[in-house]
Formats: structure tokens, C-alpha cells, sequence
């Protein structure tokens, strides 16, 4: 079951916490970052230049360690690796897909592992990185769940994804990252003070366009209505897996704790003060959640929040007997959708011949060979199917 420190803001006694003090760079955000880099040169007599120099080591594409900030004199760089980290995620592997799919798996300093996927759509290019390492809620159609709650990823961490996803993908043909999805490990209303920091340094740090990021939740309804309160028009996607309570609470605990209904009206509202359309994602499990009669409930929520729905083909994971539903089935509710008025689409998977359900990579790294039999982590409905086609969160967004 969720618990405070799982579901709320950050504990810090579980974050990843750095042994020399030294402030993560990475992880402020823009504003705090060139006040901490006025204040050091400040003090040390350098001129007021030397922060936007910095800035733009941080945030630009040439982007690299204090050591390569070459156009700093050395005593300078040295200074700032005294007074400063920068968090510089390593990759302990990368597997690319014959659809172009690339995934990450980031070896963080303590020794975590999160996984990040490059996914590119003709002119897009999407970034699904992970806000946890593990995750609490325990949805049952989800293996990121089955290990269990690591830590909170720290904002230095959880942008420090993108960077180094970023610097990859330029150097490997991919070019730039137009789009990015919270949607990899972790629920991130779960992790909020690191979340919303992350989502400033990726808009006003690293360019990132709001309506360009969005955020993937089960329905934590407070994260749902402080998302609302900032000022960007961050996209919102819902995973909602089924639209009747009993139904989705076999899914998702979370629903005990947050009802259906209650989250409904919380995305609605979110859309209504945001102005942009949500999307429900459905994972369709076959026999679970994909009787026909579930549609037309369906297509009332999804009327009511004003949102876009994401059919899902489940990804079968280990030690669970849940198969995808047949693409009749599939094309049945997409069909069925839409002659009651509700626009849906169904997202094909990507990344197979790469094993890239989320955290596939990380289970086999952490158990070794053996863990061949590790049951599958997946992101939020199991597989890197949700990470670039489910951004899209409906015609009316700007593509890449
Ligand atoms: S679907 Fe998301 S919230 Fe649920 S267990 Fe998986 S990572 Fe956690």
C-alpha cells in the first residue's frame, strides 16, 4: 500500500544524498542555479559573466563536466568542482531497437539503476525517463511495482536523464529531443518536490516547451491539483486502466485511497484551468478489462474530463497469466470509442526485439543472468509503448 513517504513529497533520509554537500547544479532550478553561481563568483572577485558561461555549459548541447568547460580558466573550473556537483549519470548499457528505440539503463552514484528510452516518431524525438527508483503503489499489471520502493530520484537525477539521453542521441544520429514523458519508473506525483523542480529545469532550463512534457500519474489527486497550480501547460496523462472502481482497484491499489470519482474531477479540473486536453491511458488486458460492456462507462469518463484515450496492448511480464487482448478486441473499443464521440487510438509497442518493457534492463543488471526469470519491471502500464506514442495527447498537440 502507499505510504506517505512513497506517495508524497520527497523524504530526503531516501534520496541519494550527496557526501561532500556540494549542491547539484543539475538539480536546481534555473533561478537558484545562476543565484548560487553569482554568489561563488562573486565571492571569489570573477567577473558577473562567468554564471551565464556556466549556464550555458549546464543547459546548452555542448554540456559537459566542470573539467571540459574549456573556455573557463583553469583555477576557475577548479573552483566550481569545490563548490559544486554535477550530476553526470553513466550508462551501464544501451540497447537500440530495429524501430530505432533506444534504451538506457543509468547507473546513479550510490549504485541505483534507473532506465531512460529515446523514442523517435518521424520528426519527434521522446525522452521517457524515470522519476523513482521503484515504485510503492504496486499496480498489479505493473513489475516496477513487484521490487518494491528503492528511493526518490533527486531532480539532478531525474534531469540528469535528460542530459545524458540528450548528449547520446546527438552523437548517435538521433537528434534533438523534442518531447519528454514522465512516464518510465515511478509514479512521479509520488516524488513532487523533485518532480516539479525536474519540470523547471527541463522548461526553463533546457528549453523544453510545457505543453511539450508531460506527466503520467495513477491518480495521486493531490499531485493531480498542485500540478494544476503552476503556471505551464504541462500535459497531464491519467492511467486509468478501467473505468469502474471495483475494477480498477484490482489494478491499481491506489484506488482505495483515491476513488475513482475523485480523480476524475480532479483531472477534469485540471484540464478546465489548463486548457489542453488529458489523456487516459488503457492498458487492455485480455479478459481483465477488455469486455465491450466496459465502453460505454468508459466513454462517459472520458467525456466528462475531456480527455483523449490511449488503448494499450498489454506487455505480458513474468509470473502473471494476463495476455494482450486480440486486436479485434483492441480495434473493437477504439471503434466502439469513437462512435460515442470519444477520439482514441491505439498504440502500437515499441522496442520489442530489445526487451524494453520499462525496467526489464534494470531487473536483469541487478539479478544477473538469472534474472532472465526476474519478473519484468514496467513503467506505467508495463512496456515503453507508453513512453512516445502516448505523449501525443491528441491532434490539437504541436508536433516536433
Ligand atoms: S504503473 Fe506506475 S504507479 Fe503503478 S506500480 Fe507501475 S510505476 Fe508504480
Amino acid at each position: 500500500m502507499p505510504n506517505a513517504t512513497a506517495e508524497g513529497a520527497a523524504d530526503p533520509r531516501r534520496e541519494e544524498r550527496a557526501p561532500t554537500g556540494r549542491p547539484d547544479l543539475l538539480g536546481l532550478a534555473p533561478g537558484e542555479l545562476e543565484t548560487a553561481l553569482a554568489r561563488h563568483f562573486g565571492a571569489l572577485g570573477e567577473p558577473a559573466y562567468r554564471t551565464a558561461q556556466v549556464r550555458r555549459w549546464i543547459y546548452g548541447p555542448e554540456a559537459a563536466s566542470f573539467d571540459r568547460m574549456d573556455n573557463l580558466p583553469a583555477a576557475v573550473r577548479t573552483g566550481l568542482g569545490r563548490a559544486f556537483r554535477l550530476a553526470t549519470l553513466s550508462p551501464r548499457s544501451v540497447s537500440r531497437s530495429r524501430d530505432g528505440t533506444a534504451k538506457h539503463l543509468w547507473a546513479l552514484r550510490d549504485g541505483e539503476l534507473v532506465e531512460s528510452v529515446l523514442i523517435p516518431e518521424g520528426r519527434r524525438l521522446t525522452l521517457c525517463l524515470s522519476s523513482q527508483a521503484g515504485c510503492a503503489l504496486g499496480c498489479t499489471f505493473c513489475a516496477t511495482g513487484w521490487a518494491g520502493f528503492s528511493r526518490q530520484l533527486g531532480p539532478g537525477e531525474i534531469a540528469g536523464q535528460f542530459r545524458a539521453a540528450r548528449a547520446w542521441a546527438l552523437a548517435n544520429g538521433y537528434g534533438r529531443i523534442t518531447h519528454v514523458v514522465y512516464m518510465g519508473m515511478g509514479e512521479p506525483l509520488a516524488n513532487r518536490a523533485a518532480l516539479n523542480t525536474s519540470l523547471t529545469v527541463l522548461n526553463g532550463g533546457f528549453g523544453i516547451g510545457a505543453r511539450r512534457i508531460t506527466v503520467s500519474t495513477v491518480g495521486i489527486v493531490p499531485g493531480i491539483r498542485e500540478l494544476s497550480e503552476r503556471p505551464e501547460q504541462f500535459g497531464l496523462a491519467l492511467s486509468l486502466h478501467a473505468p469502474l472502481p471495483e475494477l480498477r482497484a484490482r489494478l491499481i491499489p491506489l484506488e482505495k485511497r483515491y476513488p475513482l470519482p475523485e480523480v476524475i474531477a480532479a483531472v477534469r479540473d485540471y484540464r478546465a484551468r489548463k486548457r489542453r486536453r488529458v489523456t487516459f491511458e488503457y492498458t487492455m488486458i485480455r479478459g481483465v478489462n477488455d469486455d465491450p460492456s466496459l465502453v460505454p462507462e468508459l466513454a462517459r469518463l472520458a467525456r466528462e474530463a475531456g480527455a483523449f484515450v490511449n488503448l494499450i496492448p498489454f506487455n505480458p511480464i513474468p509470473d502473471r497469466e494476463w495476455v494482450a487482448s486480440r486486436p479485434s478486441t483492441v480495434e473493437r473499443f477504439r471503434t466502439s470509442l469513437r462512435a460515442s464521440g470519444i477520439e482514441a487510438a491505439v498504440r502500437r509497442p515499441r522496442g520489442r526485439d530489445i526487451d524494453a518493457a520499462c525496467g526489464q534492463l534494470r531487473a536483469t543488471a541487478v539479478a544477473g543472468p538469472a534474472g532472465a526469470g526476474t519478473p519484468e519491471r514496467g513503467c506505467r502500464s508495463g512496456g515503453p509503448r507508453l513512453s512516445g506514442s502516448a505523449a501525443r495527447t491528441g491532434p490539437s498537440e504541436p508536433r516536433g
